[in-house]
């Protein structure tokens, strides 16, 4: 396994060289992409071109077989001893990972806890608060995510919309460093998606640096300061919304596009 070990930082998160495959199938194909602090960065591209598998490189939740991922001038899960990497331990990947929010699909809430105890868990866990501090850091968040109301609810008991935007408060509970976001609103009825648009716009104005995997074109070219367009586990075109979505330049780009807006 060879691992570029980590350049000098000049973004939040720098992706180099990753490569990734599943036994015979190569998923990521060499992806390079720096993420500036406070960027939005939406990442569109058909089913099965790697989005998800990139967005989980980014915290580690994959490992990588060839590149490096750094956030905040930090490999995630390796480190560097002499001139050789080597993976860290679990203890330490979690540590690490901390700094890294993700929001996932299907919210992936903890079912036998109610609201503010799945925010309150990891911050418990990490021993970074008392109890009575992640409460009260827990209300907060839920008041920026508008459910104030459903503190003690359990997941089974909230919509959808309700469960995401839980889940974006716990994502918030450690205040990452950039905030990964896996088609959010995909697995959501039509009319719950813009409540959780609207906290993920919110999240986007106040300098939160932000990956978006979407398939909402229009929301996209609303937040995003750059569109990347992944297709084959390849960066095909990037730039920003009013080039890419507008004027894209790859046949690939254009035809998804016309399949999709
Ligand atoms: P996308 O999110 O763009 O739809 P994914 O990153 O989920 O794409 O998947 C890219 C490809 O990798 C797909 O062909 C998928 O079947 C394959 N894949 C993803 N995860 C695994 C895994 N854990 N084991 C084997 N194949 C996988
Ligand atoms: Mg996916």
């Amino acid at each position: 396994m060879t691992i570029a070990a980590a350049a000098p930082t000049k973004g939040l998160v720098e992706i180099h060289d990753v490569h990734k495959s599943y036994g015979g199938l190569e998923v990521l194909a060499g992806i390079d992409l720096t993420i500036a602090p406070g960027e939005v960065v939406a990442i569109l591209g058909p089913s099965g071109s790697g989005k998800s598998t990139l967005l989980r490189t980014i915290n580690h939740l994959e490992s990588v077989d060839q590149g490096s991922v750094t956030v905040d001038g930090q490999l995630i899960g390796y480190e560097l001893r002499g001139d050789k990497l080597y993976e860290l331990r679990e203890k330490d990947i979690l540590q690490r990972r901390t700094q890294i929010g993700i929001v996932f699909q299907n919210f992936n809430l903890f079912p036998h806890l109610t609201a503010i105890e799945n925010i309150t868990e990891a911050p418990l866990a990490l021993k970074r608060a008392s109890k009575a501090d992640a409460r009260e850091q827990a209300l907060q968040l839920l008041a920026r995510v508008g459910l104030s109301d459903k503190a003690d609810h359990f997941p089974r008991q909230l919509s959808g919309g309700q469960q995401q935007r839980v889940a974006i408060a716990r994502a918030l509970a450690l205040d990452p460093k950039v905030l990964l976001f896996d088609e959010p609103t995909s697995a959501l009825d039509p009319e719950l998606v813009g409540e959780v648009l609207d906290v993920i716009r919110t999240l986007a104005s106040t300098g939160t640096t932000l990956v978006i995997v979407t398939h909402e074109i229009g929301f996209a070219r609303e937040v995003a300061d750059r569109i990347v367009f992944v297709d084959g586990g390849r960066i095909l075109e990037e730039g920003p919304p009013s080039r890419v979505l507008v004027a894209p330049e790859h046949p690939r780009t254009r035809e998804f596009l016309a399949k999709v807006l």
